[in-house]
């Protein structure tokens, strides 16, 4: 049995309509993780469609309680052929934000899947029940033309991920046994165009922060007190200004990230930024003066002014406020050295005569991850679905947004690669999200192509 075997009956499932039947029956599980009362559609998920389509692939299913009490539980599945072959984990999440019931065009409900041209409407369609269904289709194809897949895989399903994926460190961390394997491949979140088959393997880190200064207490007159008293407000504008030009160019000693890898930079000429529906227009003086508009979204680290508050807005009164604050937010690439991120912003601010500023870190758990565009399972992974699309495919080392990809590659140690089957018009989590089904179509080839070459036997090493 062939590829090309595998890849028509991929194009049959989709055809002969049991793709929808099977989408239709998962979007149709409200699984709104953000919602009060969700738990019995959280399980069920999980109990009456998941588990039973898994255990008919010969998966071995364990659904594991949430470490955190008041979050969605875990499913692990497992289908092992043999020692000696490789061993892939994926993941998915089956939860979904809030259907917004009444707000969808046409009456559409969020919970059936409608269909309006190239458009499949549905809570879930794209982020990410449609995501997972066809990765699972896929590697379903791939064992029936087979009659075995040839590698091993670890499916990790979540269903707290609109959430901020609670429990998922801590249970990946305690369940580290569970998760050996070679490399991760999974699906969600946009390709970088619709029709541009995608990868991506990580994505930039956040960094939030607080700035305050207090100059006095209260508010004073500043017919009486002008001219006498510092105005906060000011002196904070001026610590801004020393921390970054008046092009976004961050002045901050130690908080640039210029180092680009040569593999880096050449995946990144490929990659056109801004565009799409409602796109702002690019200000090509803005950023990393030395760098092309992709390596500033993609490879450089880069620091936004979040709020700035003096005084009242509101109601602003003939008086020198009391104080300032500042709510400041970095986007940080691999390679920058998080810890030091705080102690380099206070030498900063002492040596431009800001001491009597404060700061304050936030850690947020979006930590910068990414792999090698070089790294074999990335080469793998680039040419099986090249092969796939006839035509070469995006690579994105890292995105510029964030995502939770530390808990794979640097909890797990997995080399991380996502292949995203929805596209940045998706209206993913508001009313009338849907898929199309072009980029349906395409992604169960493309997955069927890996899933086959997965199991073909022309795999990078193993390393477990
Ligand atoms: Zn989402």
């Amino acid at each position: 049995m062939s590829r090309d075997q595998a890849l028509s009956k991929i194009d049959e499932y989709f055809k002969n309509g049991d793709f929808e039947a099977e989408l239709a029956r998962r979007i149709a599980f409200k699984t709104e993780s953000n919602l009060a009362g969700c738990e019995a559609a959280l399980q069920a998920y999980l109990d009456d469609e998941l588990v039973p389509c898994l255990a008919d692939l010969g998966f071995t299913c364990e659904i594991f309680p949430n470490p955190r009490a008041d979050a969605g539980p875990f499913l692990v599945a497992r289908r092992i052929e043999g020692d000696e072959l490789p061993t892939v984990m994926t993941y998915g999440h089956g939860d979904v934000v809030a259907g917004y019931d009444a707000q969808w065009d046409n009456e559409m409900s969020p919970w059936h899947i409608t269909k309006n041209g190239e458009r499949w409407y549905g809570r879930g369609t794209a982020d990410n029940k449609g995501q997972h269904t066809i990765n699972i289709a896929a590697l379903k194809t791939v064992l029936e033309t087979r009659g075995k897949l040839g590698f091993n895989v670890t499916v990790l399903i979540e269903m707290g991920e609109e959430r901020g994926s609670p429990g998922l460190k801590d249970f990946c961390a305690a369940n580290k046994d569970l998760f050996k394997a070679d490399v991760f491949i999974a699906s969600d979140g946009p390709r970088i165009h619709p029709e541009k088959p995608t990868i991506f393997m990580g994505s930039r880190g956040v960094f939030n922060f607080t700035m305050r200064l207090e100059s006095h207490a209260g508010g004073h007159h500043s017919g009486n007190w002008g001219g006498l008293l510092t105005n906060p407000g000011v002196v904070m504008a001026h610590a801004l200004a020393s921390m970054i030009d008046r092009n976004g160019k961050i002045l901050v000693e130690g908080w640039r990230n210029t180092h680009i890898p040569n593999s880096v930079r050449t995946a990144i000429a490929k990659l056109e930024v801004g565009g799409g529906e409602n796109a702002p227009e690019i200000n090509p003086l803005w950023g990393e003066p030395d760098m092309t508009l992709a390596e500033r979204v993609f490879a450089s680290n880069t620091f936004e002014v979040r709020a700035f508050e003096t005084g009242n807005p509101q109601s602003p009164a003939n008086a020198i406020p009391p104080k300032a604050v500042v709510f400041g937010h970095l986007r940080y690439v691999v390679g920058t050295e998080v810890s030091q991120l705080m102690p380099l912003l206070r030498t900063h601010l002492d040596k431009h005569g800001f001491g009597d500023i404060s700061i304050t870190s936030e850690r947020d758990p979006r930590y910068a991850t990414r792999l090698d565009p070089d790294h074999p399972w990335a080469k793998w992974a680039i040419e099986s679905l090249g092969q796939t699309a006839g035509e070469e495919i995006s690579v994105v080392p890292n995105l510029g947004g964030s995502l939770p990809n530390d808990v794979f590659a640097d909890l797990l140690g997995l080399p991380t690669i996502w292949v995203p089957h929805s596209y940045a018009g998706c209206s993913q989590h508001a009313p009338n999200e849907h898929i199309l089904e072009s980029i349906s179509q395409s992604a169960l080839r493309l997955m069927t192509g890996l899933w086959w070459d997965l199991g073909a036997g022309k795999t990078p090493k193993k390393t477990t």
